[in-house]
């Protein structure tokens, strides 16, 4: 039995470049994984089967968990189960790849539970058929994501900090953003070369600047223009939409800032979540 980490990530810069034949985009997306994570266990048994502690989650073949292990013993050409608990700590529907990450540490946990016979290369692969955010889930870091998401190149990490996140009361699908979005109709696009150099030189108040989502754009409930509007008052220097939504999150570079932030986001009846970046994660 083990127990792993999967870590949430928030997305730095969105850009969507074009629409692909098969009617998926094209993207141009740096990555940053955070320290807030959800909790995988894997016990071995004759099925595959999935328990997880939020009870409005699917734990049948439609947990994104539950896919990555059959792909991986499917791969491995075995009819063994696994038994997957999963401890949710990532708001679902928060544009923080919950469900990505979950579905990284199954392929992760189960390559380490076997002894390693996939290698990386080829995990990553069966990531990308369970979801386009997978294969960064299990690269983790600061990275430059293009294609689905799946092209990943390392970049230089993003310098300390602190990320408040503010959840509103409602979910977005990802699925139902990416719809309403016509490429023609963009009429902003990230300097992702300026952000990737800032990173590079460590230029914080450059990498702050350049923080942009194309797809807010897209998303018409007002909640996130108010909650990136509250960030900014309680002092985040930059504040963004991660992913589709719905959680914008502030980036500070004070404690005592985040933490006061935290307290009155707490008091105001908002429920806040302090974390930071994450270099490694598995
Ligand atoms: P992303 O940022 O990758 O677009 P997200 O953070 O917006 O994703 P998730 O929380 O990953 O969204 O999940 C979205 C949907 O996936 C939910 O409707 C949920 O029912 C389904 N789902 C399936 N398996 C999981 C899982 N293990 N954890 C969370 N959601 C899951």
């Amino acid at each position: 039995m083990i127990t792993i980490r999967a870590h949430a990530k928030i997305n730095l810069s969105l850009d969507i470049i074009g629409k692909r034949q098969d009617g998926y985009h094209d993207l141009r997306s740096v990555m940053q994984s955070v320290r807030l994570y959800d909790e995988i266990t894997l016990h071995p048994q004759k099925e595959i089967s999935v328990r997880c502690d939020l009870r409005f989650l699917p734990c049948d073949n439609h947990n994104i968990a539950w896919k990555a292990a059959r792909l991986f013993m499917d791969e491995i050409g075995t009819k063994d189960g696994i038994g997957i608990q999963i401890k949710k700590h990532i708001p679902v529907g928060g544009g923080l790849g919950g469900g990505s990450a979950d579905a990284a540490s199954v392929l992760m946990g189960l390559n380490r539970l076997y002894g390693f016979p996939i290698p990386f290369s080829r995990l990553l692969e069966l990531g990308l058929a369970c979801g386009a955010d997978v294969p960064f889930c299990m690269t983790g870091g600061t990275c430059l994501a293009e294609g689905l998401g799946e092209i990943l190149s390392p970049l230089s990490p993003l310098p300390h900090c602190h990320i408040l996140l503010l959840r509103p009361r409602f979910p977005l699908s990802t699925k139902k953003i990416f719809s309403l979005v016509n490429v023609k109709q963009i009429k902003h696009h990230p300097d992702t070369k300026g952000l990737i150099n800032a990173l590079q030189n460590r230029d914080t108040e450059g990498v702050l600047v350049r923080l942009f989502n194309c797809l807010e754009d897209f998303v018409s409930r007002p909640e996130i223009k108010e909650y990136k509007k509250l960030l900014l008052d309680e002092g985040a220097k930059a504040a963004l939409m991660t992913g589709s939504g719905s959680v914008v999150y502030g980036i500070f570079t004070s404690m005592d800032k985040a933490n006061a932030a935290k307290e009155r986001f707490t008091a105001m009846g908002l429920r806040p979540c302090l974390t930071a970046p994450v270099s490694t994660i598995f």
